[in-house]
């Protein structure tokens, strides 16, 4: 965790993807698309630790206590990838579950898992938001 605090110089990007657009994302990197790369290669890892653990040592849900376990119907509906802006090398990643990826406040879901991590996480407008 310190070498991905300090490689990303305190600026991440925090991305959510739907089961939809990583297959998207699958489909772009057979291109070459970079990012979609990126997003793939994390996503091949994800799904190489999520299928080596056992069962009550799997994968969590980031906003509840659902397991990921490899062929289960309780698959992810989406994914969190938080990656440095300054090292594309490293990432952090989880799973979202049907319930909590169909909640209205996901976002704010994610920045409360965040403020574990980061306790001065917080959202910043985008540019040209009010
Ligand atoms: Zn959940």
């Amino acid at each position: 965790m310190r070498a991905l605090n300090r490689s990303a110089r305190g600026v991440f990007e925090i991305s959510v993807y739907s089961r939809e657009q990583i297959r998207d994302a699958v489909i772009a990197a057979t291109y070459g698309e970079r990012s979609a790369l990126e997003v793939t290669e994390v996503m091949g890892r994800w799904g190489y630790e999520a299928n080596r653990t056992k069962a009550g040592e799997g994968a969590l849900c980031l906003g509840c206590d659902t397991e990921f376990r490899p062929l289960s119907s309780d698959a992810p509906a989406g994914f969190l990838i938080i990656m440095p802006f300054a090292d594309r090398s490293m990432a952090i990643t989880t799973g979202i579950c049907v319930r909590c990826f169909a909640c209205e406040d996901l976002d704010d879901v994610i920045i409360q898992q965040l403020k574990t991590i980061w306790p001065e996480a917080h959202r910043l407008p985008r540019s040209g938001s009010a």
